[in-house]
């Protein structure tokens, strides 16, 4: 696959929209600007990459919206200095762009042929998150604990306990929360059992899935 002249135009027009939307983190919108959508797209779908939208990939899941992935990034304020966890690795699109941000990246999938096919295109790309893993987020992932930032990119009924206590004092964990519809949530670690909780837009997520086998 490639990126051509074509793509980056659309990619330059994609982030003048996120910049209309509301989009500000000069990194966020670089590394965006980057990064070409096209290559974790389905093929059938490829046209379709610099439209602001989510589309299906495998095992019933979606690549998330552009507009979405910023929004997250932007929350996350990353620094390239931090340890970061993605639960819902999916297309591996938003991995990719925290890959640009941090070489510090683990991310967590739970859809075993989404998992494999992700790590085949991460190989091809040169992307190399510090840890791509097959398992459940709600676990968290205990061995590189505890991280500075953690991204949820599913949507969980309340907080998981667990990820609250995978973050360092000062650490900060981003997750849409509620049933039908969400909304993006920012939990800062303010003591070894406080937070601080911050409530932002309304936000349409695929579930994060508990108890699969
Ligand atoms: N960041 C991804 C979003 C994919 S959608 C992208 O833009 O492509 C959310 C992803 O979370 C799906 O791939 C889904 O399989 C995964 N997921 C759902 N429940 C999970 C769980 N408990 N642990 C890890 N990943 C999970």
């Amino acid at each position: 696959m490639q990126d051509t002249i074509k793509y980056q135009g659309l990619r330059k027009q994609l982030i003048e929209l996120l910049k209309d939307k509301g989009i500000i983190d000069t990194k966020v919108l670089e590394v965006m600007g980057s990064v070409p959508r096209h290559f974790f797209m389905d093929p059938g779908l490829i046209n379709f990459a610099y439209e602001d939208n989510a589309y299906p990939i495998a095992a019933d899941q979606t690549i998330s919206q552009p507009y979405t992935v910023a929004y997250q990034s932007e929350l996350l304020q990353l620094s390239k200095f931090d340890k970061v966890l993605e639960i819902g690795t999916g297309s591996g699109y938003q991995t990719a762009i925290l890959l640009g941000i941090t070489s510090q990246v683990y991310t967590v999938e739970r859809q075993q042929i989404l998992f494999k096919k992700t790590q085949l295109l991460f190989q091809k790309m040169g992307l190399r998150p510090k840890k791509h893993l097959f398992g459940d987020g709600y676990l968290g992932y205990e061995k590189a604990a505890p991280f500075d930032r953690i991204v949820v990119t599913a949507a969980a009924p309340e907080v998981p306990r667990v990820l609250l206590n995978q973050l360092k004092i000062g650490g900060k964990l981003i997750i849409p929360l509620g049933e039908k519809d969400q909304f993006m949530m920012r939990f800062t670690k303010t003591g070894p059992n406080l937070f601080d909780k911050e409530k932002f837009g309304r936000f349409r997520f695929v579930p994060l899935l508990e108890n699969k086998n």
